[in-house]
Parts: structure tokens; sequence; C-alpha cells
């Protein structure tokens, strides 16, 4: 059984439309998030923190907006500058922008604890971000060489599988009681993400075009 690690049961939902029946269920596991610039190194920690905590295959799924006025602001650091400023603020923000236009990405990390051809390491982008990529035992190659910090060292280098998917949009005033997050001012052809039911959301987001390369490559696993 594989093990869709999130908090949020919409997300285990939209997984199981692109998944076997019966294949997929909900890990609600709070993994550690690491600061980093990009999702790949986030959701590659993710995934190995969680397959130690549930000892099988684990689906590790991270995503963020990021709007092209700000630099790609709050990628990721979306789930922060949601609970902080909220996303009425956040499209005030962009209102005062030439340029509104965003898009929402997911990564998907795998891990099943089995060597396999790994996505290209994502994380080997400077010492600290790989160190931090690497995860707990990272004491280990900080010099602390005892047999426990191997023994985590060698599980940390345990190869993660990552799937990228992208939606572009742009931001508008909220609209729509559907979805959830940023949804309701997150437009893709003249409706936001909110105005959509599941299916069509499902079938044109970010989360279900990384879903639908990851159940290609997990069909032949
Ligand atoms: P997480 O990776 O699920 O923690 O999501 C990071 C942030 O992006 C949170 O603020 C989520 O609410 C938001 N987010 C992730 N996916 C979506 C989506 O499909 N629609 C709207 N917001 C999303």
């Amino acid at each position: 059984m594989l093990r869709y690690v999130t908090t949020n049961p919409g997300k285990v939902r939209e997984a199981e439309c692109y998944l076997p029946d019966g294949s997929v269920d909900q890990l609600d596991f709070d993994y550690t998030e690491i600061q980093a610039e990009e999702l790949g190194p986030i959701a590659a920690r993710g995934a190995r923190e969680a397959y130690h905590h549930a000892d099988g295959p684990v689906l590790v799924d991270d995503a963020g907006l990021f709007i092209e006025g700000l630099g790609g602001f709050p990628g990721p650091y979306s789930a922060y500058v949601e609970e902080t400023l909220g996303i009425d603020r956040v499209h005030e923000i962009a209102d005062d922008l030439d340029d509104r236009r965003a898009a929402f990405r997911c990564t998907l990390g795998y891990c099943d604890g089995d060597a396999f051809a790994a996505s290209p390491d994502p994380v080997d982008r400077g010492e600290r971000t790989a160190a931090a990529a690497a995860g707990p035992g990272d004491a280990a190659s900080a010099g602390d060489a005892t047999a426990d910090s191997d023994e985590a060292a060698a599980a940390d280098a345990l190869p993660v599988k990552l799937f990228e998917g992208y939606v572009p949009g742009r931001i508008v005033a909220p609209r729509g009681d559907g979805g959830f997050g940023y949804d309701p001012i997150f437009e893709h052809d003249g409706e936001t993400f909110a105005e959509m039911d599941t299916d069509r959301k499902n079938a044109i987001s970010h989360r279900g075009r990384a879903l639908e390369k990851f159940a290609d490559w997990y069909a032949e696993r």
C-alpha cells in the first residue's frame, strides 16, 4: 500500500483519481519542511523522513504559488504566507504589480527504501541545501561519526524520485467557494480554481500533472 503523506485529505482524493483503486491511503504525518528556495529538496527530505516513519512506500507532496512579479514569492513559503498574511492580502499585494502572472507548482517525492534510478539529485546545489536535504543523520557529515549516525546517514542516502507539475495562471480578486488555500485568487483560463469542480481542477492542476507522471512510472514499477 502506498501512503500519501499529507494532513489534507483533499489531496488524497485527487491522488485516488490517478492510481488503481485501493492502492493509496493517507498518512497524516507532518514532516519537517526545511527552508529551501525550491520544492525539490523539501519533498526529497520529507519523503525520506516519512519513509522512516511509515516503514513502507510513501509519496510526499510539496506545493506552492509562485508570483512572477514578486520574483516567485511566496513559492516554498506559501503555507507560512497563507497563515500569516492570508490570501486576501496576497491578492492586494499582487494587485499593485504590473505583472500578475503566477504558477502553482507541485513536487511529489517517492521513496520506498529500495535503490532505483532516482531523479538527478535536485539537492546538490550548495552544501547547506544538500546537507539540509539529507535529513536527520547530518551529524555524520559534520564529523560526528558515531555508529548510529553512520547508520542514519546511510539510510538518508535513500533514493527519492521526484515528479513535478506546473500550471500557469494569474492572481485575481477572490472568486468561488470550492478548493482550498490560494484557489480563490488563482485564475486559469478565465476561471479561478475555487470556481472549478474537483474533476476539472484535477485535470489541469499542478498536482494532477505531477500525479499523472507519477502514476505512469509507478505502474511500471
Ligand atoms: P503544501 O505543500 O500542501 O503545504 O502547500 C503549501 C501551500 O500552498 C499551502 O498554503 C497550501 O494551501 C497551498 N496550496 C497547495 N496546493 C494548493 C492548491 O492546489 N490550491 C491552492 N493552494 C494550494
